[in-house]
């Protein structure tokens, strides 16, 4: 369990605040102020000045801290954020619908995901991943991730940029960081928190049949879940992500087959782009084959090519080869809109470097 306050779901919570003397028929107005309002704690006074004052004595918080802050002109904002331990992680807001950033006082009709990191580091080591290649330096509390989350959401807030989605794509596998995770979903979801749609909320995860099985059961399908496919074939995919072994292609089919999808859900099948790679018509075929009988779009992401990295980017008209293939197979797809390349920010960039560009904060 999370030693932190703020990563504690309102039944720990509750149990918490009775076990010091606060008083767990507190515990909503102390989750409201943590998690809808971004409240500091000492403007409690409704809990009168002996509970407020041992409140603030037993509420230990998280503290995560956006560090540095690089802009580019594509409305990408890519975040470093410093950890209590000295360690960094990384977040991105991402501007979803083009337009112009509102004035002050107007409403924002814009909207915003924020990519959210859910390790430091990553230790699944994907070849075409810029963090994999830093391994794994831990993986975050709730409390780490929900920092970030209140972090991001007041400079964005600043910006004028509400934060409208939540894609668990920063650095890590989140179900491998599956305890906090859960946590995290839980707060994100409980009506006296942020109280984000839920089908804003994506988690992203390339693929363990029995952690999408447990978060299956524990969300019944109200997040939405984005596998990262990568490869038609079970060879080119172990090749791409030395975790597939250990969730072939066929027992993956299987498991997202079961996956709950209440109401108009849809899985996300990734598939970054590498050409000379996985953009053969077998593979592609293979990628069509996997996703016929399931309820998905695949999203067809042109890879980001890095220093160091050993495949390129597909042009245009690769791009548009593998989306026809696609389309004559009748699978439904789209092609994903790339930001903050320029930055390191966009899909398997962040890798914490950051020294050439200028911070803003
Ligand atoms: S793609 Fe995701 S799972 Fe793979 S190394 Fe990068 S962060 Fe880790």
């Amino acid at each position: 369990m999370d030693a932190h306050l703020d990563g504690l779901p309102m039944d720990a919570l509750r149990a918490k605040l009775d076990e010091t003397g606060v008083g767990g028929q507190h515990a909503e107005t102390v989750f409201h102020a943590l998690h809808r309002d971004l409240a500091p704690l000492h403007t409690l006074s409704k809990l009168g000045p002996r509970r407020l004052s041992r409140l603030l004595e037993v509420a230990k918080l998280s503290q995560v801290q956006i560090a540095r802050a690089y802009p580019s002109a594509d409305g990408t904002e890519r975040w470093i954020y410093g950890l209590e331990d000295g360690l960094e992680t990384e977040g991105v807001l991402i501007p979803m619908r083009p337009g112009p950033v509102p004035q002050k006082g107007q409403k924002s009709l814009q909207r915003n995901s924020l990519c959210v990191s859910s390790q430091v580091g990553c230790p699944v080591g994907c070849a075409f991943c810029a963090t994999g290649r830093l391994g794994l330096k831990r993986s975050l509390q709730a409390s780490e991730i929900l920092g970030q989350i209140a972090a991001a959401r007041r400079r964005a807030a600043e910006l004028d940029r509400p934060i409208t989605h939540l894609v668990f794509m920063g650095m890590g596998e989140p179900f491998l960081n599956q305890n906090a995770l859960f946590d995290v979903l839980k707060i994100l979801s409980d009506p006296h928190g942020w109280c984000l749609d839920a089908k804003h909320i994506t988690v992203s995860t390339v693929g363990f049949c029995d952690r999408i099985d447990a978060f299956a059961e524990a969300f019944k399908g109200r997040f939405q879940l984005a596998l990262s496919l990568h490869a038609g074939s079970q060879a080119l995919r172990e090749k791409l992500i030395p975790a597939a072994k250990q969730s072939p292609l066929d027992a993956l089919h299987e498991t997202l087959k079961r996956f709950p999808l209440p109401g108009s859900r849809y899985l996300m099948l990734e598939y970054l782009l590498l050409p000379g790679l996985n953009d053969s018509p077998e593979e592609l075929e293979g990628l069509c084959h996997f996703a016929k009988d399931l309820r998905c779009i695949v999203n067809l992401i042109p890879f980001n090519a890095f220093e160091g990295c050993p495949f390129r980017s597909p042009n245009a008209e690769e791009i548009s080869r593998a989306f026809e293939h696609l389309r004559n197979a009748r699978i439904p797809c789209s092609i994903r809109q790339e930001h903050g390349q320029k930055i390191h920010g966009a899909c398997g960039m962040l890798s914490l470097k950051q020294q050439s560009f200028q911070s803003v904060i």
